[in-house]
């Protein structure tokens, strides 16, 4: 390494979490970090909206300002890291920082997932790069070993607990018995979920990490508009219950699946063997389980959130980056990871064209005949039936719970066949439906 080197100038937007773990990953570990990059790495000039709110970090060799858009256009700077979050006014930072020529690195999800094939191709006509590992599953680097260490793969599917906050309310219903809100206010005290926790448990902020992920496993565009959302908050508790009684766990999943007619992209909560080891990913951690054709399964676990989690992807990528400032771009890796003419725009199917097995809970008039008449709906629709179980009533109850596993159907057979055993009248409305993957290759 050449001593004479100088240190590579950083301007960070945003001083909060991340920003502040950014700032302390990167003195801590100055000497690794200056090795494996070959130039050491300086955050010189910061924004934040309060100048004297307390911080996790020391910020005294850091010009601070309340104007982001001073350290984009601060000529020292010669790399941005965008950690303030939202859409506006981080879109437009970083539009500056790329017509300025600027590298930037991000850990903004919603961002990439809306707007980033409009910010690859603005980087690229400036000869300048977006880095976005900590985009997705935190610290987990999942991005990097999709592009480039399954590159020799076809990708297939792959499957994720995306949402820390989701996973630790669904560990807690099922470990503790308990109902959905209950857990929820928990997660709130404790400072996992938001004040307004949709994004997380609506499953809005997997789907964004959803989006990502599917771009770069099948070389497609971004397409968040086109993801299948569907939350955690109308699951209950016996639901929970009766799936582990079945050998089950219920995780809330994005899924991306490619299919001869295009590609399967859904967010929802899914019923999986408890014996897989993503079933045991619990509380507040993330995984992300990919098949690919020649390698098969792997798995990648760890922090999906926190100050130095997402600070270690950040910081990654700056060594990235930093590597790259000397390379001819033509020779970076491409940001979704096919060159930027060979991105397929494949189709996404509609919900009802995906396919998959059901778990499926009744509540079935206790008299003869009726159990009879479901199966045989079922059949007619070509659903075949993996597992029954049929529960006892309560002491005055007419009604017996009947909890039913099909085997893999297209979702249109079944939802004409949920219409028709609703219409029976001895069974009531509405069935509980939660969609079951065996994620075996
Ligand atoms: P945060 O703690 O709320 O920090 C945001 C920072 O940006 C604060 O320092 C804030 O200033 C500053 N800021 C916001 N708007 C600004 C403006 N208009 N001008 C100047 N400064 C402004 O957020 P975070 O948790 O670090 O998240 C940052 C990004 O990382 C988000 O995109 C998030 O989705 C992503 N991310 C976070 C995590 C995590 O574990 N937290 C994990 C993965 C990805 P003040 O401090 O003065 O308010």
């Amino acid at each position: 390494m050449d001593p004479n080197k100088k240190p590579v100038k950083v301007g960070l937007l945003g001083l909060g979490t991340v920003g502040g773990g950014v700032v302390n990953v990167l003195k801590r570990n100055a000497e690794d970090i200056t090795r494996r990059a070959g130039r050491a790495i300086e955050v010189v000039h910061a924004a934040a909206r309060r100048l004297d709110a307390p911080r996790i970090c020391s910020t005294d060799d850091i010009l601070l300002t309340t104007n982001p858009m001073e350290v984009v256009e601060n000529p020292d700077v010669e790399v941005v890291v965008e950690l303030m979050g939202g859409m506006r006014p981080a879109g437009d930072l970083i539009r500056r920082a790329l017509e300025l020529g600027k590298p930037v690195v991000t850990a903004n999800k919603a961002l990439i997932a809306l707007e980033g094939g409009e910010l690859f191709e603005l980087a690229q006509s400036h000869d300048t790069l977006v880095a976005f590992e900590a985009a997705v599953a935190g610290g987990i680097p999942i991005i990097k070993a999709m592009r480039e260490g399954l590159a020799a793969n076809r990708i297939e599917w792959l499957a994720g607990i995306i949402n820390g906050t989701g996973n630790f309310i669904l560990t807690a219903m099922r470990d503790e018995g308990r109902d959905f809100e209950d857990v929820l206010a928990e997660a709130q005290a404790l400072g996992y979920a938001e004040a307004d926790p949709t994004f997380d448990v609506e499953g809005i902020d997997a789907a964004h990490k959803l989006t990502i992920l599917a771009a770069i496993a099948f070389g497609m565009p971004l397409k968040f508009d086109e993801v299948y959302t569907e939350g955690i908050s109308s699951l209950q508790q016996e639901d929970v219950a009766y799936a582990e009684e079945l050998g089950y766990s219920i995780k809330h999943l994005g899924i991306a699946r490619r299919r001869e007619e295009g590609v399967e992209l859904r967010v929802h909560p899914t019923l999986i063997p408890s014996r897989r080891l993503i079933a045991n990913v619990d509380g507040v951690k993330n995984a992300v389980l990919v098949w690919g054709d020649a390698v098969g399964p792997t798995l990648y676990y760890g922090a999906g959130a926190g100050a130095e989690p997402t600070a270690s992807a950040v910081v990654a990528d700056l060594v990235d980056v930093v590597r790259t400032l000397t390379a001819d771009p033509t020779h970076r890796v491409p940001h979704l990871a096919v060159v930027p003419d060979q991105l397929t725009d494949l189709p996404v199917l509609p919900i009802d064209q995906v396919k998959t097995a059901y778990y499926l809970r009744l509540q079935a008039y206790d008299q003869p005949g009726v159990l009879a008449d479901i199966t045989r709906i079922l059949a007619e629709a070509g659903i075949s039936i993996e597992a029954m179980i049929q529960k006892e009533a309560g002491e005055d109850e007419s009604y017996l719970p009947i909890i039913i596993l099909t085997h893999q159907v297209v979702e249109s057979a079944m939802n004409q066949a949920i219409e028709a055993i609703e219409a029976l009248g001895t069974v009531r409305s509405p069935i509980t439906r939660i969609r079951v993957e065996s994620l075996a290759g």
